[in-house]
């Protein structure tokens, strides 16, 4: 079976190695050393200023909404993993789409300004599939409202744009590590930020508001834990090594696919991109299924990456109707991406997809 993902796993002895330390030590979590290797190491990686390793990509949302005291209207994407919109509505904010583009489906910044209502007080907008937002025009508005910005940055790991990490962006962005992402430590995330006390305050934050045995401030418990940290060690190194690889696949496809009866999002200008995701966008919801349905004939799972459209989920509060999102769910499927996916099977795939493709333009 070929999944539309796949963890890369590091040889077992080096990861056992980091073990035996933990055995020694006897330190499983809170606060332990292998994750403040993990944590210098991975600022080194990425040139960022403060980042705090937690136990995944979604808590570090929550908790960047606390940190910013933002509990009224958030303007967010509808095309993001449901994370980005269940974080809002867990901590108590009120989501308002601002519709895509319908060439990178990032959120559109010319769509933010018309939904800003006094209640309005942060973007929390998704680089999707690891691909840069308009994020000099976001900061333009957010500093024209004072509004605050929050990236999802959960697919950009080891992607620059305009040479700087785009964990680097906004008041705070966050970045998951889920063993299905290009850098994954199993489970984990990260919240990144530039602000000293902003980082202290996450800190505290990570651990139960826990100062020594004093209770500091609210808190939550979105710590990780060594074994955590230790898969992280032994991954981060091969980063640059699993981009180039997944750049293979990536062209790879690039060259089987027909792209006369499908197409692909752009990438925006100034992005070194980490190859995170090969999404492709069929010409109506009907092939898609039939592509689906053809590719899991021969045990292969894409995904339908994101579907549905945000907006349109029973339990946000109100519908707001965001037509480019609604439409592009409907039509796009990711594709199997992952650094040993041999030329083989995409070829396999690619022609399966080209085949189901050819047949649906002749129903039609
Ligand atoms: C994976 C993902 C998350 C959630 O991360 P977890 O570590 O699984 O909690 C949030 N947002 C986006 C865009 C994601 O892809």
């Amino acid at each position: 079976m070929i999944n539309v993902t796949k963890s890369y796993l590091p040889d077992f002895e080096e990861y056992t190695a980091y073990l035996k330390g933990v055995w020694e030590r006897v330190h499983l979590t809170n606060d332990g050393p292998l994750l403040r290797e993990l944590e210098a190491q991975m600022k080194e990686f990425l040139g960022v200023k403060h980042l705090k390793f937690c136990s995944n990509g979604t808590v570090v949302l929550q908790m960047a909404l606390k940190a910013l005291d933002i509990t009224k209207e958030v303007i967010t994407t509808p095309f993001s993993y449901v994370a980005t919109t269940n974080a809002l509505l867990w901590e108590g904010c009120t989501p308002v789409f601002a519709d895509i583009r319908p060439d990178d489906f990032n959120i559109d910044a010319d769509k933010i300004e018309p939904l800003i209502t006094e209640h309005t007080q942060a973007i929390l907008a998704t680089h999707v599939y690891g691909n840069a937002c308009q994020v000099e025009q976001i900061h333009a508005i957010a500093e024209k409202y004072r509004l605050k910005v929050i990236y999802d940055a959960a697919h950009t790991f080891g992607a620059t744009y305009n040479g700087r990490s785009l964990l680097s962006y906004g008041d705070l962005s966050t970045c998951s590590f889920h063993a299905t992402k290009v850098f994954h430590t199993v489970e984990g995330g990260c919240i990144v930020t530039n602000d000293d006390a902003m980082a202290q305050k996450l800190h505290f934050y990570r651990s139960f508001g826990h100062r020594n045995d004093d209770y500091y401030s609210i808190g939550i418990n979105a710590k990780n834990s060594e074994f955590h940290a230790a898969m992280g060690l032994c991954v981060l190194p091969k980063v640059p090594e699993l981009i180039a690889a997944r750049r293979r696949v990536f062209d790879y496809y690039n060259n089987r696919l027909d792209f006369s009866r499908l197409t692909r999002p752009t990438l925006s200008p100034g992005m070194e991109y980490n190859y995170a995701y090969y999404p492709v966008v069929f010409d109506s919801e009907e092939t898609l299924l039939r592509v689906v349905d053809a590719l899991k004939a021969q045990e292969i799972v894409p995904r339908r990456y994101f579907y549905p459209s945000l907006n349109t989920l029973p339990f946000v509060p109100s519908y707001q109707a965001c037509p480019v999102s609604e439409d592009i769910a409907l039509r796009v499927l990711s594709l199997p991406l992952y650094p040993d996916l041999a030329e083989s099977d995409v070829d396999r795939i690619a022609g399966i997809v080209n085949e189901a493709i050819a047949v649906s333009n002749v129903v039609y």
